[in-house]
């Protein structure tokens, strides 16, 4: 991978992109999936008969890999036909290593037509760009907008917001979250400076980051990130209370113990005793 210097900050793109973009995809040889173009072709346009395909395909395989945390906007975003051209390749591999693992496809629970492969497909992709409901959802799934409003009574103490947390670890893509324990939380504050935002969206900007994959204290800090961003302050506390992450709490070492809590913060909220008055 290469670093380019972009006005946005530094980008890293593969080498098959640093010569322009369009020159490589002369060749279709060239594409990572081109075994698959036949196959996904004849998908693609039962559902898009009038669209060109080859457009959106050669879309598909020139888009760089991204991190799992991440949103695809960091690689300049994805149009609606490429994304499902990415879940036919996804369903067709998931098959595949169902095959690998000798799972029996004639089980109608798990074969067929929009068999298992389909729905974890679904889950880990999103059933398209405005869909965000799903586990991995968040990296695909346009980014919400945050209203935000002039902070006209110059309020400048926190405002304090409790959100759930659905997430999955990086390492195993199992759920971690905050609705597996009674006493597990998520709060985020943030004093205002010129704007207030709406509310409501706190928790929807929320689903966007942690509907990824993630290490607990890496999405905390990117929670804080997107409401520092939204709020344009940089006086947020994000904490993440007792989460479960059910690779631990149910595999390997079953541990109960295993509830985590971590914490992000800048601004005002460097005070101790601002971060301890800020209540769950
Ligand atoms: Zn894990």
């Amino acid at each position: 991978m290469k670093e380019v210097k972009t006005k946005n900050g530094i980008k890293k793109i593969s080498p098959r992109k640093i010569n322009g973009l369009d020159r490589k995809v002369t060749s279709s040889s060239e594409h990572h999936f081109s075994y698959l173009k036949e196959y996904v072709e004849a998908i693609f346009l039962q559902k898009y008969p009038k669209t060109d395909f080859i457009l959106p395909w050669i879309e598909y395989n020139n888009l760089s890999d991204f991190n799992i945390s991440d949103n695809v906007e960091s690689v300049g975003g994805i149009s609606e036909e490429a994304h499902f051209i990415m879940r036919i390749v996804t369903e067709y591999h998931l098959k595949q290593a169902f095959k690998a693992m000798k799972i029996d496809m004639n089980d109608p629970n798990v074969g067929g037509e929009k068999g298992t492969p389909y729905r974890m497909t679904k889950m880990y992709c999103g059933n398209g760009l405005d869909d965000d409901s799903e586990l991995l959802s968040g990296r695909w799934s346009n980014r919400p907008n945050m209203a935000s409003f002039p902070n006209e009574n110059q309020q400048k103490f926190p405002i304090t917001k409790r959100v759930d947390i659905v997430s999955v670890c990086s390492h195993h893509v199992a759920p971690f979250s905050t609705l597996f324990r009674e006493d597990a939380y998520a709060i985020i504050s943030y004093i205002p400076d010129r704007m207030v935002l709406g509310i409501s969206k706190l928790q929807r900007i929320v689903d966007w980051v942690a509907r990824r994959g993630h290490l607990q204290e890496n999405l905390t800090k990117m929670i804080y990130d997107e409401v520092s961003k939204a709020a344009e302050s940089t006086s947020v506390f994000v904490r993440l209370s007792g989460l479960v992450h059910t690779c631990e709490s149910l595999r390997g070492t079953q541990s109960n113990e295993g509830a985590f809590t971590s914490e992000y913060y800048g601004g005002d909220f460097e005070n101790y005793e601002l971060r301890r008055d800020i209540k769950g």
